[in-house]
C-alpha cells in the first residue's frame, strides 16, 4: 500500500490552562490522500482550528504522530518544517491575514521571496494568479481598498504562489457576504479539479457540501468521518508543478532587498513613529556627543590651570649641603644658564640669586631674603 499524503495517529494536543490542561484534541486517527477535498467541521470550540495547525505544520501535537509523506514531522528541525510548510501548505484564513503595508502584488509575491523564487518568474506568476482570480485591475491596491471577497482572492493567490500543493482553509467564507463566499468556494473546487488536496475548516454545511469527505469532530474527538454521496471522489491527484529556484545568493540578495523594501514601505506607512523614533536616535547620539565633548573640554581647562600653577618649571640649586667638598664645587654661573638655555626641551632659563639682606628703616631692623 502507497503512502498516504498526509497521517495522524493517535493524536491528542493539550493546552495548559490552570490545574487540568483543556484536551483539544483526542486520539484523532485521520489519513488524508493526495488530491482529496476534506471539510471538517463542528461547533465552536470542537478541535478545528487546532487540529488545522497541526496539519499545516504551525504547532506539534502533544501525543501521537503526524506523517507528511511518510516523514515523521517530530524528528524535523525547525528549519526543515519551515521548508515543508512553505513548499507544500498554502494557507488561507477567515480574516485573510494580509500585510497592510504591501499591495495586492507585493502580498502574492512574498512567499517565493522566502522560497528564493527567482524575481522575474515571482512576478510572473504573481500576475497570472491574481489575473486568474479576477484581480487583474486591483494589482497595485493595498487591503484596505479590496473589498473582504477581492482580499480572500488575493489571500488564495498568496496560498497557490509556492505550488499550494494541500491548501489548509481555515473558515474562509467566514467573514464573508453569500456571493463573495460562493465565488471563493468555486475557486476552491477548481484548485481541486485541477489536483490541489484541499483542506477546509467551517461550520456551514453548504460550504461542507463541496468536499468530498466531511469528518465531524465533536469535543476534540473525531464523531464521524464520511463521503460526501453528493461530491462522490472520481478525480485523481495531478501533478502540481513545484516553483523554480533562482540561485543561491540571488535568492539572498533577492530576500535582502525584499526586506528592505518592506522596511522603507513599513516606516513610509507610519511617519510619525518613524519620526519620534529618529527623534529618540537623535536626542541619543546628540547627548553622548555633549557628554563627551564637556568632558574633553574639561580636561584641557584642568590641564592649563596645573601648567599655570607652575608644574612646568624647575629650579636648580647648587648643590653643596653636607658635602664635604663644599668650598671646591664651583656654584652656577650664567654661562650654565645660556648652556641651558640652549637645550631643545628648555624653553627659557633665568639666572637667579639670594642673599640674606637686612632692612632698616628708621630704628626698624628685619632680616629677609631678597
Ligand atoms: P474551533 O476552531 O473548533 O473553534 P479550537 O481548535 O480553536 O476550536 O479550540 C479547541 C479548544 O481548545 C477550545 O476549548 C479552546 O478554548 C481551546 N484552545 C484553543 N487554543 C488554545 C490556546 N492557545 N490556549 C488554551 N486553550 C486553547
Ligand atoms: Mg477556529
Amino acid at each position: 500500500m502507497t503512502q498516504p499524503l498526509l497521517r495522524l495517529s493517535d493524536v491528542g494536543r493539550d493546552y495548559p490552562a490552570g490545574d487540568e490542561p483543556v484536551s483539544a484534541l483526542r486520539d484523532v486517527n485521520v489519513d488524508i490522500e493526495a488530491g482529496e477535498f476534506v471539510a471538517i467541521v463542528g461547533t465552536s470550540g470542537s478541535g478545528k482550528s487546532t487540529l488545522m495547525n497541526i496539519l499545516g505544520c504551525l504547532d506539534r501535537p502533544t501525543r501521537g504522530r503526524y506523517e507528511v509523506h511518510g516523514r515523521n514531522t517530530a524528528e524535523l528541525t525547525p528549519d526543515e518544517l519551515a521548508e515543508l510548510r512553505r513548499e507544500h501548505f498554502g494557507f488561507i484564513f477567515q480574516r485573510y491575514h494580509l500585510i497592510g503595508d504591501l499591495t495586492a502584488v507585493g502580498n502574492v509575491e512574498m512567499p517565493a521571496v522566502y522560497a528564493g523564487q527567482a524575481r522575474a518568474a515571482r512576478q510572473a506568476r504573481t500576475r497570472t494568479l491574481l489575473t486568474r482570480l479576477g484581480l487583474a485591475d486591483r494589482l497595485g491596491h493595498r487591503p484596505t481598498q479590496l473589498s473582504g471577497g477581492q482580499q480572500q482572492r488575493v489571500s488564495i493567490a498568496r496560498a497557490l504562489m509556492n505550488g499550494g500543493r494541500v491548501i489548509l482553509a481555515d473558515d474562509p467564507t467566514g467573514a464573508l457576504d453569500s456571493r463573495s463566499g460562493e465565488e471563493v468556494m468555486k475557486v476552491l473546487d477548481e484548485l481541486h479539479d485541477e489536483g490541489h488536496t484541499i483542506i477546509l475548516v467551517t461550520h456551514e454545511m453548504a460550504v461542507a457540501e463541496h468536499a468530498q469527505r466531511i469528518i465531524e469532530l465533536h469535543d476534540g474527538a473525531v464523531l464521524r468521518d464520511h463521503a460526501n454521496p453528493k461530491r462522490p471522489a472520481t478525480r485523481a491527484a495531478a501533478a502540481v508543478a513545484p516553483a523554480n529556484k533562482a540561485a543561491g545568493w540571488q535568492a539572498l540578495r533577492d530576500r535582502f532587498f525584499e526586506a528592505f523594501r518592506m522596511a522603507t514601505l513599513a516606516m513610509a506607512a507610519h511617519r510619525m513613529r518613524t519620526f519620534l523614533t529618529m527623534l529618540g536616535i537623535i536626542i541619543g547620539i546628540a547627548s553622548v556627543v555633549v557628554v563627551v565633548a564637556l568632558g574633553a573640554g574639561a580636561q584641557r581647562q584642568i590641564l592649563a590651570q596645573i601648567g599655570a600653577l607652575g608644574t612646568n618649571t624647575i629650579d636648580i640649586y647648587s648643590g653643596g649641603f653636607g658635602d664635604p667638598r663644599v668650598t671646591t664645587v664651583r656654584p652656577l654661573r650664567a654661562e650654565d644658564a645660556q648652556a641651558l638655555a640652549a637645550q631643545s626641551y628648555v624653553d627659557s632659563a633665568t639666572p637667579n640669586v639670594s642673599a640674606g639682606v637686612t632692612l632698616r628703616y628708621g630704628n626698624i631692623a628685619l632680616n629677609a631674603q631678597a
